[in-house]
C-alpha cells in the first residue's frame, strides 16, 4: 500500500483549552490515485496535511509512505500551496531551481530533469520571464514543476486552485492534473469545491468536523477511464456530486 492512515488523532493543546481537530481518520491510497479531500472550514484539512507533510506529529494512531513513517524534509512529499509561492524577482527557470537548491540537488542530473520538464510542459519558452509576466496557468505550473524536479514521490495540493478566478480555474485543474498523472505520482489535493473533486479524481474523501473524521469514502472507480472534462456528460457524476452536497449539508446542521 503507498499511503496507509490508521486512526490517526490530533489535539492542539494551549495552557487553558484542549481542541481534538482529528479524530481516528483512517484512509488508504494506492500508488498513482488522485485522491481529493472535501469537508467544512475547520474540519481539521489543513491539521491532517501538516501531518501527512510531517511537521506535526499525530497524537494517536500512525502515518505510513510506502511502509516508513513520514519525516519533515526527507524530500519524498512535494507541496503545492494556495498561491504559487513564486518569488517575483527571480525567472521561471531560477524558481524551477528553488526547489533543488533547498535539497541540494543542483546538480547536472537534476538541471537536465528540470530543463527536460520545463520543455515537456511548455515553460521552456518562457524560461527567462519573470512570474509577473505569467498567466495564473503557467504560475501554477511553474509551481507544480518546481515540486517535480526534486522527484517527489508523493504530491500534496492544499487549496492549489481556489486562488484562481472561476473561468481558468477548471483548465488550469485539469492541466495540472494530467501532468501529474503524465509523470505518475499520487497526490492528495485538499479542496472545498465539490465539483472539482469529483471532476479531477479517482477517490473523493469527505470530512466532517468537531472532531474532524472521515465521513464518506467514494471511489469513482466509474470515471476512471473517464477524462475530466468529459465527466460532466455522465449522470454518474451530478448524482455523485448531489451526494457528498448532502453529506457536506448534514454536517453544517449538525
Ligand atoms: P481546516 O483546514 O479544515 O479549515 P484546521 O486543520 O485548520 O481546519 O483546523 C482544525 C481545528 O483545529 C479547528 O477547530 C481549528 O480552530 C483548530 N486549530 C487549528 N490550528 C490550531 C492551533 N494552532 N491551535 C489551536 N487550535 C487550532
Ligand atoms: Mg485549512
Amino acid at each position: 500500500m503507498f499511503l496507509e492512515v490508521e486512526q490517526v488523532g490530533f489535539v492542539y493543546q494551549t495552557p487553558s483549552t484542549e481542541t481534538e481537530a482529528l479524530k481516528d481518520v483512517s484512509f488508504r491510497m494506492e500508488e498513482g490515485e488522485f485522491v481529493s479531500l472535501v469537508g467544512p472550514s475547520g474540519c481539521g484539512k489543513s491539521t491532517l496535511l501538516s501531518i501527512l507533510v510531517g511537521l506535526e506529529r499525530p497524537t494517536a494512531g500512525s502515518v505510513r509512505l510506502k511502509g516508513q513513517s513520514i519525516s519533515a524534509g526527507s524530500g519524498t512529499i512535494g507541496y503545492m500551496p494556495q498561491d504559487a509561492h513564486l518569488f517575483p524577482w527571480r525567472s521561471v527557470r531560477d524558481n524551477i531551481a528553488l526547489g533543488l537548491e533547498i535539497q541540494k540537488k543542483m546538480d547536472a542530473e537534476h538541471l537536465d530533469a528540470a530543463e527536460r520538464l520545463m520543455k515537456r510542459y511548455g515553460l521552456w519558452e518562457v524560461a527567462d520571464r519573470f512570474p509577473g509576466q505569467l498567466s495564473g496557468g503557467m504560475k501554477q505550473r511553474c509551481a507544480l514543476i518546481r515540486s517535480l524536479v526534486t522527484d517527489p514521490a508523493f504530491l500534496v495540493l492544499d487549496e492549489s486552485f481556489s486562488a484562481l478566478d472561476y473561468q481558468t480555474r477548471i483548465a488550469v485543474s485539469v492541466d495540472i492534473r494530467s501532468i501529474i498523472k503524465k509523470e505518475n505520482k499520487t497526490a492528495l489535493l485538499v479542496t472545498h469545491d465539490i465539483s472539482e473533486s469529483v471532476l479531477l479524481s479517482d477517490k473523493v474523501l469527505v470530512m466532517s468536523k468537531n472532531p474532524g473524521s472521515i465521513k464518506a469514502v467514494h471511489d469513482l472507480c466509474m470515471f476512471r477511464e473517464i477524462s475530466p472534462l468529459e465527466r460532466p456528460e455522465q449522470v454518474e457524476y451530478h448524482a455523485t456530486i448531489k451526494r457528498i452536497w448532502r453529506e457536506l449539508d448534514a454536517n453544517v446542521s449538525t
